[in-house]
């Protein structure tokens, strides 16, 4: 992309079919599933959805043509997220966590883990093919998700452990939140990548590793989470009882390297997020201004000719148009820099989706009382982009601490990203923040000064 916003037509035509699988396939199973109240029958309602996208080629559409996927650049993907996300973001998430569960395969796995692992996902005859990715960990102290590459040992950060014994792995522990993984049925989806301690000694940036587990792998088992927004997507506990797993299933290149799996995908995953809120805030845009032009509220005309509605509305529409070139610039900067982009990609997703939670809650107010009618779908959309902050690394945590060790760096560049210059990141950028407040003489809430310095820069 030159600095020239105009879509090619290929670009076009690409925007114009999601628009039309979402709005044709997807918009007709949404407001059902978004009521049910089990959260495995709400995802199931979306099968015969994905099916569809699956067989469009949607649902693998982030992974290399070499390999059966769709070959998209990341500009061209989220072009068509914005458009799946406008009608549904839990479905698009379903799909992004796809991305999240192979993409780190094709960056890190061997020939022979690339074919056995990317493959069957692209060539599922049934076009049911689920792919699940297991980094956040259960609510508790020590626990931690947030700061998974501690400088401390395990059970802080990463709890669930991966020995290895003879030519298996045996895992322990639990995962929670993690999308897709149980599958369709709730007992497993086809493939899912799973970060695990496999040195329970070591802190974060040494002891991470991720592994795949199949369908079927005996001693794991899952539970649904039912959540307040994003309800089309399943989240689930995994528990991990003595699961034996293939030691050639440990992806080659994450070995005590699980905390740069992590932020990379997250770098990828950020200008997706970002897109996702656009979609939703433009949704909401939309129905405000039409509610606006058509509301009078005991008034002589309707209230768009509110000077303030006016102005509101004008502000929400300039965000939007903003955090959407900015998705698109940093999608653009994965795609020039081998789909790196921890810093651009964390920027990204902090801004995008708190800015347009507030726009997405100021539609709200524009239409005033009725925003909070069921009957309209604005308290869906308010629901919906609630999780943005939150999900996919949580913006207080995960996020703002990549940003922050990135810039703490001596070599960081300011103008890396005006330049669009490579921005290298690096284990010595981890573990900053993780540890608040050192204290020689720790407080009664504070345990004791690791060995270790907690940041390296
Ligand atoms: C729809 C949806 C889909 C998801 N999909 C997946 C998935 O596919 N796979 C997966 O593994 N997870 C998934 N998650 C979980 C998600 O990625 C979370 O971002 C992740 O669990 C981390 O949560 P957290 O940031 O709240 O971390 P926590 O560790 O629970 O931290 C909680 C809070 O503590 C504070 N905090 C903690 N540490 C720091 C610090 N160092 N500095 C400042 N503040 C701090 C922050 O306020 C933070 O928000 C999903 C969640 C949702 C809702």
């Amino acid at each position: 992309m030159a600095i020239d916003f105009t879509l090619s037509s290929e670009q076009r035509a690409l925007q114009a079919s999601a628009r039309a699988f979402a709005q044709e396939v997807l918009a007709p199973v949404v407001r059902e599933a978004d009521a049910e109240t089990d959260p495995l029958a709400a995802f199931q309602r979306t099968k015969e959805a994905y099916v569809a996208a699956y067989r469009a080629g949607i649902a693998f559409c982030m992974l290399p043509k070499k390999y059966g996927g769709g070959g998209l650049s990341n500009v061209e993907l989220i072009l068509a997220a914005e458009e799946i996300c406008a009608v549904d973001p839990g479905f698009a998430c379903t799909i992004l966590v796809n991305g999240l569960g192979l993409l780190p395969v094709w960056y890190w796995g061997s020939e022979e883990q690339q074919e056995r692992f990317l493959r069957p996902a692209t060539s599922d005859p049934s076009g049911e093919y689920l792919v699940g990715y297991a980094v956040s960990e259960p609510a508790g102290s020590p626990g931690g998700t947030a700061n998974f590459d501690t400088p401390e040992p395990a059970p802080v950060g990463i709890g669930v452990t991966a020995t290895l014994d003879g030519d298996s792995y045996v895992l322990n522990g639990r995962k929670y939140w993690p999308c897709n993984v149980a599958g369709w049925d709730g007992k497993g989806a086809n493939a899912s990548i799973v970060v695990v301690r496999t040195d329970p000694s070591k802190g974060g940036t040494e002891g991470l590793s991720a592994i795949m587990i199949e369908r079927g792998t005996p001693g794991v088992s899952y539970r649904l989470i039912s959540k307040m927004g994003h309800r089309l997507t399943p989240n689930a506990e995994i528990v991990f009882d003595n699961a034996r797993v293939p030691a050639n299933n440990l992806i080659e290149g994450t070995r005590g390297n699980g905390d740069l799996l992590i932020n990379r995908n997250f770098a990828w995953s950020g200008p997706v997020a970002g897109i996702a809120a656009v979609g939703v805030a433009r949704s909401a845009y939309e129905a405000a201004l039409d509610w606006a032009r058509t509301y009078t509220a005991g008034g002589p005309s309707p209230i768009i000719n509110h000077q303030y509605v006016g102005y509101v509305l004008g502000d929400v529409a300039a965000q939007i148009e903003a955090c959407r070139y900015l998705c698109w610039k940093t999608a653009h900067f994965l795609d020039r820099h081998d789909y790196h982009g921890e810093l651009i990609g964390a920027m990204c997703k902090i801004h995008c989706t708190e800015a347009l939670f507030a726009s997405v809650y100021k539609c709200l107010q524009v239409v005033g009382v009725n925003s909070l009618d069921t009957r309209h779908n604005f308290e869906k959309l308010l629901r919906e982009a609630a999780v943005f902050p939150l999900y996919d690394a949580g913006n207080f945590g995960m996020q703002r601490r990549r940003v922050h060790g990135v810039m703490a760096s001596p070599d960081f560049n300011p103008r890396a990203l005006m330049d669009d210059e490579f921005v290298p990141f690096t284990k010595q950028m981890e573990e900053i923040d993780t540890v608040p407040g050192y204290a020689e003489t720790p407080l009664p809430t504070q345990r004791a000064k690791p060995a270790r310095a907690p940041t390296k820069v």
